[in-house]
Formats: structure tokens, C-alpha cells, sequence
């Protein structure tokens, strides 16, 4: 029997007017990110095949749940549209399931081709019959089952029993590119890839004090942009050397202000790369009151240097399910590195808590960075960080 994958669309299929522009979207993204794992892709309204290649099942799993726009997927049996070629791949799902220790099913069918035999009623009273008796050990559950088979009738016959969940959001670059002020915290990559399955494309940027922070710590970020880049399918890592601004802001601003100050450089730099790479928001992983530059009228003064809408989709989030969503992401283990990036090592003892935006832009502009900060954007090197998935 062959083995496909279903894949199911979500919101994208209420997308009225430009339906068609984010379907092309996740087409074109799919392809790209199956190539080499799959034989073949086939689009149908509202649903994909996806033919995995001999021993490429589980990277293909991998990147139907990472890929945004896409819902939900079932590893499926396709097979003749005949009752007995059914029967034989329900049995197979029952088989394995029953070898997993479930017990309690249902059979649900559903034919978008109604010239079969049986009708969607029958087909599933069959279903149940047929795998009662192959396989004593089960019961039929319609209320509360353990495991569904799924038989539906189209083109061909699809056996499956539940299917996996998606990432669901939108397909990437329906929300255009945005970059991602990536540091080598917890938060950061877990707001990428928040923003990564709203479709917006991301390019991230790092801020680097090399000697100050080490190179394991750029490491550490590269190794941060290879997980979001395993949602965005790919991106730029954009590494600012940032040693100059910062030591700058240790020397003349008041200490109070230092992380404040360092944000706003990081925002003025942010915008300026942003528009040479067409990037239309900044994404960070800020949340509100969780540190002392967090909040809200600390991040109405660091927001104050960007025209660019500020993405910070963990505002809301508290700490341990950022914790718990990092570790579903697989970024936490990196993010718990000891490596520190450069603002732990420079943040002061009591930072401002509430910053007035007027008193402290003009405490900014005292600093006179201007020159400073054209030559740490001159700095900036690009690293690709490819597609990738790593199984586990
Ligand atoms: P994270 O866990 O992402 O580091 P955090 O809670 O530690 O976040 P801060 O260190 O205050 O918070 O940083 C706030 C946000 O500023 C980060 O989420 C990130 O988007 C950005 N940021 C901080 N430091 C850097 C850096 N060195 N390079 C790029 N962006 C940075
Ligand atoms: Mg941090």
C-alpha cells in the first residue's frame, strides 16, 4: 500500500478575495522545503498530497508541522476505490494502532465520489465490522474513541487515523519580511517563530560586542537562527559588531539609563538595516514588565526610534509558557547556554524603571552617536542560514 501524506489547509481557505496568492505562497514554500524528501506534490482545492521519497517519512512529518499555513496532516494509506482495498488498509491502521495499546475506535468515511458502492453510512458500519473481527482486542467507541479511521472516497481511497496538528497562521511571506532582533535569550526565537507562522518572512539581526561577548556566543545565536529558520524556511542572519556603541554609552551615559540607551541604538540601527532590506516591522521578544526595560514606558521610549511597526507578539506571555513553547520549538537547550550577549554584561544595578520620553531622548541625543552608529551598520556581515531540520 502506498503511504501519502493528507494535508489540510486552515485559514487560508477564509481568505476570500486573495485565496489564490496565499495558496501559490504555500505551494511555492512547500515544494521548496520537500525537495529531496518527497516525489511528489499534488495541490488540490483545499487539500495537498504529499508522496514522501523510501525512508524520508519522518523528515517529511517534520516539515508539514513547521511549515506555516498548513493546518493539520495525516499520514495516510492510498489505495483502489474499492470496499476490499478499504477494508485492508483499515485493518493495517487498526493493526498499529492496537500495537500502540490503543483500544476504543470509531470509523468515520466520507466520499466526495458518490458512484462508490457503499454509501459514507455503510462504508463505516463496514469499516467496524471488519476490524472488530481481525482484531478482538478492540471495542467501537463512537462517544469517546482513542483512535479514528478515516476513509474517504475521492480520486482515490484515503486511510488514515488522526492527524497530526500544524503550526496553522499564514504561509510565509504573505505579511511581507520582518526583522528579528535576535539575542541569545529565551525569548527572542520564540518570538520569531510566533511572527513566523503569522506569514511574515524574517531576516534576524544580532548585535555582537565581540571581545565582550564571545564568539561562543554568536555560535549560540546562529544555532537560535537555524530553529526560527526551520519555520521561516531559510534566512539571513545579519551580525552588527556593536563593541564601539557600547562602549561608548558606558562611558558618557548615566549609568541608570545604559540598557535604555543600548536599546535605542539597536532600534535606530534596526530601522536603517530594515530599509536596506526591505523589511517592513521589527520583531522582539519583549514582554511587558519583565525586566526593568520592559516596561510600557520604557518600550514607548526605545519605540520612539523606529517609524516601523514593533512586533512583540510575548507582551503578553508569561515567562513559563514562553519557557514551555521554547522548549516545543526545540531553542530552549541553546537559549540556557551560559553565554551572555552583550547587554547582561553591561545592564546596571538599578535601572530606570519609568523613562519620560522627552528627558531621556534628549539624554540620548547628548550621546551623539550618529557616526558611531553609520559605522557599526558599515560593520554588518550576513550569514545564510539555510532550511534545515534536524529529527530528533
Ligand atoms: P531574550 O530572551 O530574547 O534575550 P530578554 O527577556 O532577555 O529577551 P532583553 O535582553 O531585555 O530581554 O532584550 C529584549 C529584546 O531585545 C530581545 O528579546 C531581543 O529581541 C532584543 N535584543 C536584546 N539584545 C539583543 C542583541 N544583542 N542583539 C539583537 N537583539 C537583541
Ligand atoms: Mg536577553
Amino acid at each position: 500500500m502506498e503511504i501519502v501524506f493528507l494535508v489540510k489547509l486552515g485559514e487560508i481557505l477564509l481568505k476570500l478575495g486573495n485565496r489564490k496568492e496565499f495558496e501559490d505562497r504555500l505551494k511555492f514554500d512547500l515544494k521548496r522545503r520537500l525537495e529531496g524528501r518527497a516525489t511528489r506534490v499534488e495541490f488540490f482545492p483545499g487539500r495537498i498530497y504529499v508522496e514522501p521519497m523510501e525512508g524520508r517519512e519522518a523528515e517529511v512529518e517534520a516539515v508539514l508541522s513547521r511549515i506555516p499555513g498548513v493546518n493539520g496532516f495525516a499520514r495516510a494509506y492510498r489505495v483502489r476505490k474499492t470496499p476490499a482495498a478499504v477494508f485492508e488498509a483499515s485493518l493495517a491502521v487498526a493493526e498499529a494502532m492496537a500495537a500502540a495499546g490503543m483500544r476504543r475506535f470509531k470509523a468515520e468515511s466520507r466520499r466526495s465520489d458518490k458512484s462508490f458502492p457503499l454509501t459514507s453510512y455503510e462504508l463505516s458500519r463496514d469499516i467496524g465490522a471488519v476490524v472488530l473481527e481481525a482484531q478482538p482486542s478492540l471495542v467501537v467507541d463512537l462517544h469517546k474513541p482513542e483512535f479514528t479511521i478515516n476513509a474517504e472516497i475521492r480520486e482515490r481511497a484515503y486511510v488514515f487515523a488522526d492527524s497530526n496538528k500544524g503550526l496553522r497562521g499564514l504561509p510565509i511571506g504573505s505579511q511581507g519580511r520582518g526583522l528579528l532582533l535576535l539575542s541569545g535569550g529565551i525569548d527572542s526565537p520564540v518570538a520569531g517563530y510566533l511572527m513566523a507562522s503569522r506569514g511574515l518572512g524574517l531576516d534576524a539581526v544580532y548585535f555582537h560586542a565581540y571581545p565582550y561577548t564571545s564568539k561562543e556566543a554568536w555560535d549560540k545565536v546562529a544555532a537560535l537562527a537555524k530553529v526560527v529558520a526551520s519555520f521561516t524556511g531559510g534566512m539571513n542572519l545579519w551580525t552588527v559588531s556593536f563593541t564601539e556603541v557600547q562602549m561608548r554609552i558606558k562611558q558618557l551615559a548615566r549609568e541608570d539609563l545604559t540598557t535604555l540607551m543600548m536599546r535605542a541604538a539597536m532600534m535606530e540601527i534596526s530601522t536603517a538595516l530594515a530599509a536596506r532590506l526591505g523589511a517592513n516591522s521589527l520583531v522582539t521578544g519583549e514582554s511587558l514588565g519583565q525586566v526593568a526595560s520592559q516596561t510600557a514606558e520604557n518600550l514607548r521610549f526605545t519605540g520612539s526610534f523606529t517609524d516601523l511597526p514593533v512586533f512583540r507578539p510575548l507582551v503578553g506571555t508569561d515567562k513559563e509558557d514562553t519557557i514551555a513553547m521554547a522548549k516545543r520549538i526545540g531553542s530552549f537547550d541553546i537559549s540556557i547556554l551560559p553565554y551572555e550577549d552583550c547587554c547582561v554584561l553591561f545592564s546596571p544595578k538599578h535601572p530606570l524603571l519609568r523613562a519620560e520620553l522627552q528627558r531621556e531622548r534628549a539624554a540620548y541625543a547628548a550621546l551623539d552617536l550618529g557616526s558611531l552608529l553609520e559605522d557599526a551598520l558599515k560593520t554588518t556581515e550576513r550569514t545564510i542560514v539555510p532550511f534545515s531540520i534536524t529529527l530528533p
